[in-house]
């Protein structure tokens, strides 16, 4: 006899995690399917897990305040204080330099609406803030064999800071706490269970066959499968009315000696379109660095999720280290690269998919393009009050779900994140 629950989650990542919690402690029976043998053993393993609130649309810069807030207080927000530890949100600011074509003055202005504390900064205060840091204009970004790559700065950049930024020191322990927390409230968790079919009933969602043969019945399945998640939408059949399209993405994150002086006490997170890269320090004295697609780098697509380069490159390496290295000339660059190789499910305009779709019961956590992590406590609530609105009858596809935020009061219109928008101006970069 097959199981039955309200609703399935597909996917035990944070986000996948976090909708379990919110289901569940709104009181819904709720199991959580993960083909892999750990929770958070995804893409959320590999995420860099910054917290930031630079993001090109006002209901994205919301998002991430009102999550932060639940970031800082996570205990708080999951009544439960697990016994496995909690992950912690290590607030260590965040700059963004400037380049030209910038969106500064649109971000500052969500930022002002919103309420997140900022500072600009001429290229003399962020040197005077950050000795190590080289404050050079070297826009556009170049790849490494270019032989303008080693060209001296045509000027300086300046940018602007937010105090309130870090990063979570743990992601794939947040995801567990999340879990955890709605185990509390009364959620399953099955591992090594994949997902192998959605099964409908006139029209609508009747439930999920496994690959072990097993069949769980509910008339609710919320698709987190992170880069997997758009083959998870084909399988169901709904993307056939989707504007938005999302697929996997090879990335790589790299780590290096931080620089003296630029470490967790003096440095700070730095996100730098000027030169196509970010880092924060990391634990243990290291740099976690990465890159934010610029066009001189070619874009990996992947077709088959179990079948990609899992291991850091030295091209990637060499892109990667050397860029951030201009920021920041006194890091040690390690003589081979160290680091991984993950995926994003990038969407086509780098705004993450929370929806419901053409199928009833079918909805969507998913296109999380690289900068989701940080949004999981909302995308909870977010995916929550779809399936409550639905329930209500009203159909967010004319009539948009509006979610306010317990921080600021401000509302945040789900039509932000509908598979039917008309496609985001953003950065067009994982900066969103
Ligand atoms: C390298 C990297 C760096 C990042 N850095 C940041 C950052 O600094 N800040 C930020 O905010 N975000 C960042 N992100 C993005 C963030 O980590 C992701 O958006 C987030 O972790 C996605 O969580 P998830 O729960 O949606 O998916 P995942 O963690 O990918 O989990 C999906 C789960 O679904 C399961 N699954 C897939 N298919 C099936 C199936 N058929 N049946 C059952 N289970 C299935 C998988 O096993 C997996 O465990 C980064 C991502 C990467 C890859």
């Amino acid at each position: 006899m097959a199981d039955k629950a309200d609703a399935v989650v597909i996917g035990a990542g944070v986000i996948g995690s976090a909708i379990t919690f919110e289901l569940a402690r709104r009181g819904r029976s709720v199991i959580c399917v993960d083909a892999g043998d750990g929770v958070g053993a995804g893409s959320t393993s590999a995420s860099s897990a910054i917290i930031r609130f630079h993001y090109s649309t006002y209901d994205s810069v919301l998002t991430a305040w009102e999550s932060a807030a639940m970031w800082l207080d996570l205990v708080g927000h999951l009544g439960i204080e697990d016994p496995a530890g909690m992950a912690r949100f290590v607030q260590i600011g965040c700059l963004v330099f400037d380049f030209p074509g910038t969106n500064r003055l649109e971000v500052l202005s969500h930022f002002d609406a919103v309420g997140v504390p900022y500072e600009e900064l001429g290229a003399g205060e962020i040197k005077d803030r950050y000795p190590t840091l080289d404050v050079g204009d070297y826009f556009p970004p170049r790849s490494v064999d270019d032989p303008e790559f080693g060209a001296d700065p045509h000027g300086e950049v300046g940018g602007y800071f937010t105090p309130d930024a870090g990063f979570i020191d743990d992601p794939m322990l947040a995801a567990g706490n999340f879990m955890n927390a709605a185990r509390q409230n009364g959620a399953a968790l099955r591992l090594r269970s994949k997902v192998v079919a959605i099964r409908q009933h006139r029209g609508a969602v009747a439930g999920v066959d496994l690959a072990s043969g097993e069949s769980i019945e509910c008339p609710i399945v919320i698709n987190v499968g992170g880069p997997d998640s758009s083959s998870i939408n084909a399988l169901a059949g709904v993307t056939g009315d989707m504007r938005i399209n999302h697929r996997p993405l090879r990335q790589e994150v790299f780590v290096a000696q931080a620089a003296a002086r630029f470490g967790m006490d003096e440095g700070t997170i730095v996100t730098d379109l000027n030169l196509g890269t970010y880092f924060r320090p990391h634990l243990g004295g290291t740099l976690l660095i990465g890159g934010t697609e610029p066009d001189c780098d070619p874009l990996e697509w992947v077709d088959d999720t179990a079948d990609f380069n899992v291991h850091p490159t030295i091209t990637g390496f060499e892109r990667s280290v050397y860029r951030a290295a201009r920021r920041l000339p006194a890091m040690g660059i390690p003589s081979r690269p160290v680091g991984l190789a993950a995926l994003y499910d990038a969407s086509d305009d780098w705004v993450p998919l929370y929806d419901k779709s053409n199928l009833a019961g079918f909805y969507m956590a998913c296109g999380t393009s690289g900068n989701q992590f940080k949004n999981a406590p909302m995308a909870g609530i977010f995916l929550a009050e779809l399936i409550e609105a639905a329930e209500r009858g009203q159909d967010h596809d004319t009539e948009p779900v509006q979610v306010r935020g317990a921080r600021t009061g401000q509302t945040i219109d789900l039509a932000a994140f509908s598979r039917l928008r008309q496609p985001s101006l953003t950065s067009g970069t994982v900066l969103g």
